[in-house]
């Protein structure tokens, strides 16, 4: 079985400063980590790599310094991965990514067929949780979102079933083979990696394909291919305090009712 993970290099939010000047993020400030929810992803794919045996690999679209969290998958039992870089696709919105990460996706798959493609649900600084869905619109493969368990995998039937978070609860549902899942954080635990891992990763330098290897269209990435246009970003006014009511219970909760008549009449 062959799994591909797909991981984003995020900004670790717990150390993120606003630059008080520009009211933006100061992201110098934050240490680059793997995206929390893709680390998930990668222990979900790695689990099912010793149930079902197989391969795990990463793809991810970043700068150089993306190979990191290569790297680290590969700490926590992936195989091997890929860095999909080039300056045509600095300024890519969503739209954009997930076509870059699709085409590099399909360049594996045309070795190395691919079963399932595991994304984490979203990503902690973009948080649109939109190029999971995006992967598998474009590979016209099904998509299953807020996956919390992966309950089993048929390589004969191909087929996959996964629990997957609703507001009642969760749903059963059954899905073919190749699909994309996007997981939460609660799927697993996150295992401590183990020395010869760590030694392995260590040593591990990822490919590079850009624009060409990928057989990718520059109309469609970076800035001119974004459809999504930021126009404004701004920090959100402090909230002001609200009017607190003193007195005895009685006054408190009459003064409260009086106030809500007035709103309404
Ligand atoms: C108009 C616009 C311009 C932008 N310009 C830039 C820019 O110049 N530079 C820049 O860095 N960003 C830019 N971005 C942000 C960039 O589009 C997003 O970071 C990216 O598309 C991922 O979206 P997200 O963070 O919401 O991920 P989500 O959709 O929330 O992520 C869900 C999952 O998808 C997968 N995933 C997401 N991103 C990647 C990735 N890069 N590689 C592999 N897997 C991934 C992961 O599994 C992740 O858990 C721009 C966004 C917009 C809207």
């Amino acid at each position: 079985m062959h799994i591909v993970v797909c991981i984003k290099q995020v900004p670790d939010a717990t150390q993120v400063k606003i630059d008080p000047k520009t009211n933006t993020l100061d992201r110098s400030s934050a240490p680059a980590i793997l995206n929390p929810y893709d680390a998930h992803a990668v222990q979900a794919a790695v689990d099912l790599k010793k149930a079902y045996g197989g391969k795990v690999s990463v793809i991810t679209m970043g700068p150089m310094q993306a190979r990191d969290i290569i790297r680290k998958s590969l700490e926590y039992g992936a195989d091997e991965g890929v860095l999909l870089s080039d300056r045509a696709f600095a300024g890519s919105d969503t739209l954009a990514t997930s076509y870059i990460i699709s085409k590099g996706l399909e360049k594996i798959n045309s070795t190395d067929p691919i079963d399932l493609i595991i994304c984490g649900k979203q990503a902690i600084d973009g948080d649109t949780a939109q190029v999971g869905p995006g992967i598998a619109r474009r590979l016209n493969i099904t998509q299953l979102t807020y996956v919390n368990k992966i309950v089993s995998v048929n390589l004969e039937t191909r087929e996959i079933i996964v629990h997957r978070v609703i507001d009642q609860g969760y749903e059963v549902v059954k899905a073919k083979l190749p699909c994309v899942i996007t997981v939460e954080k609660e799927i697993n635990e996150l295992i401590y990696s183990s020395l010869p891992e760590m030694i392995k990763a260590a040593r591990y330098v990822a490919p590079m394909w850009g624009v060409t290897e990928i057989g990718a269209d520059l109309s469609q990435m970076g800035l001119k291919g974004s459809p999504t246009t930021v126009r404004k970003i701004f920090a959100p006014p402090e909230r002001e305090g609200g009017e607190r009511l003193t007195g005895s219970t009685t006054e408190i909760v009459n003064n409260l009712v009086n106030k809500l008549l007035e709103k309404i009449v």
